[in-house]
C-alpha cells in the first residue's frame, strides 16, 4: 500500500513536470513572456486557469478534455505528454530505488541513489520538452540545449561518471559524427540542434555508451522511417526531425545501456 502510494505520488510528480513543459513548450513556440512564472490561460478563450484547472491528468479527464469556459477542447497531447513524464519518473524509480520498501510500513532511504534519480529526472525532463518541440516543430529551442549542456557537465561530475577526459572523448566523437553529416548534407539531414544536443548526451554517458545510444537512435530511426517513406506518402527529401529519436535512443540507453554494452562486449570476444 505505502509502496504503491510513492509510485502515484511519482507519477504525479512526473505528470505535474510534464504539464509545465506543455506550457514553457508552448511559450517558447509563440514568443510568449513568463516561461518560468506568470499565470496559466486558456489559448482559445484567454480565460485564466485556475488550480482547478492545472491538476495534471485529472482536470482533462474532469472536463473531458475542453475548456470550463469556452468548451474549445484541449488537445490530448498535453495529457499524453503529462502521462509519459509520469511514466518516465515512475521507471527512474524503479532504476535508481533511493526508496527501499521494509514490510509493513518502513522505508530506507538512500542518497546514492537519490542524486542519480534526481539528475536523470531533469536530464528526462529536457528530453521529454525537446521531444515534443523538435515533434512539432523541427527545432529545437535554444534554451533547452544552452541549459542542458552544463547541467549534464555537472551533473555528471557529481555523479563522478563519466570521467572528464570520457566526456572529452565522447564530445569528440559527436563532433565528428554529427558535425560530419551536417557539413556532408549541408545541414539537410541534421541540424546545428541536434549537433549541440549530441554534445549534452556525451557528457551524460561519455563515449561507450554514447556509441549504444547513437547506434540505438539510428535503428529505431529506421524501424520507423522506412515504413513511413513506404506506405506513407512521404517524400524521400521531407525533413524528418532527428532529435526524436535520438531521444529515444537515449531513454533505452538510459534504462538498458549497459546490459546493451555487455551483451555487445560478450558477442564480440566470442
Ligand atoms: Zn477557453
Amino acid at each position: 500500500m505505502a509502496y504503491s502510494l510513492v509510485l502515484l505520488l511519482l507519477f504525479f510528480l512526473g505528470a505535474s513536470i510534464g504539464s509545465f513543459l506543455s506550457v514553457a513548450i508552448y511559450r517558447i513556440r509563440n514568443n510568449k513572456p513568463g516561461i518560468f512564472f506568470g499565470n496559466s490561460y486558456c489559448t482559445s478563450c484567454k480565460k485564466h486557469l485556475n488550480v482547478k484547472d492545472l491538476i495534471p491528468i485529472i482536470s482533462y479527464l474532469v472536463t473531458k478534455g475542453q475548456c470550463r469556459h469556452c468548451k474549445k477542447a484541449i488537445s490530448p497531447y498535453y495529457l499524453f505528454l503529462e502521462i509519459t513524464t509520469g511514466l518516465v519518473f515512475i521507471a527512474l524509480f524503479l532504476k535508481f530505488p533511493f526508496l527501499q520498501f521494509i514490510p509493513p510500513d518502513n522505508f530506507i532511504f538512500t542518497a546514492a541513489w537519490f542524486i542519480p534519480f534526481l539528475l536523470y529526472a531533469i536530464y528526462s525532463s529536457f528530453f521529454i520538452g525537446i521531444f515534443f518541440y523538435d515533434l512539432q516543430t523541427k527545432r529545437i529551442p535554444d534554451i533547452f540545449l544552452f541549459s542542458l549542456l552544463p547541467i549534464s557537465i555537472i551533473g555528471s561530475l557529481i555523479l563522478g561518471s563519466p570521467q572528464i577526459w570520457n566526456m572529452f572523448v565522447a564530445g569528440l566523437i559527436a563532433l565528428i559524427f554529427f558535425g560530419g553529416q551536417i557539413a556532408v548534407s549541408k545541414g539537410k539531414w541534421l541540424g546545428e540542434g541536434d549537433l549541440y544536443f549530441s554534445f549534452s548526451l556525451a557528457a551524460i554517458f561519455g563515449w561507450q555508451l554514447l556509441l549504444v545510444c547513437i547506434t540505438a537512435s539510428y535503428f529505431i530511426g529506421a524501424l520507423i522511417s522506412i515504413p513511413l517513406l513506404l506506405f506513407a506518402n512521404i517524400k524521400k527529401d521531407t525533413p524528418i526531425p532527428f532529435a526524436p529519436f535520438l531521444i529515444i535512443g537515449a531513454f533505452a540507453t538510459i534504462f538498458f545501456g549497459n546490459d546493451l554494452l555487455s551483451w555487445y562486449m560478450d558477442s564480440i570476444t566470442i
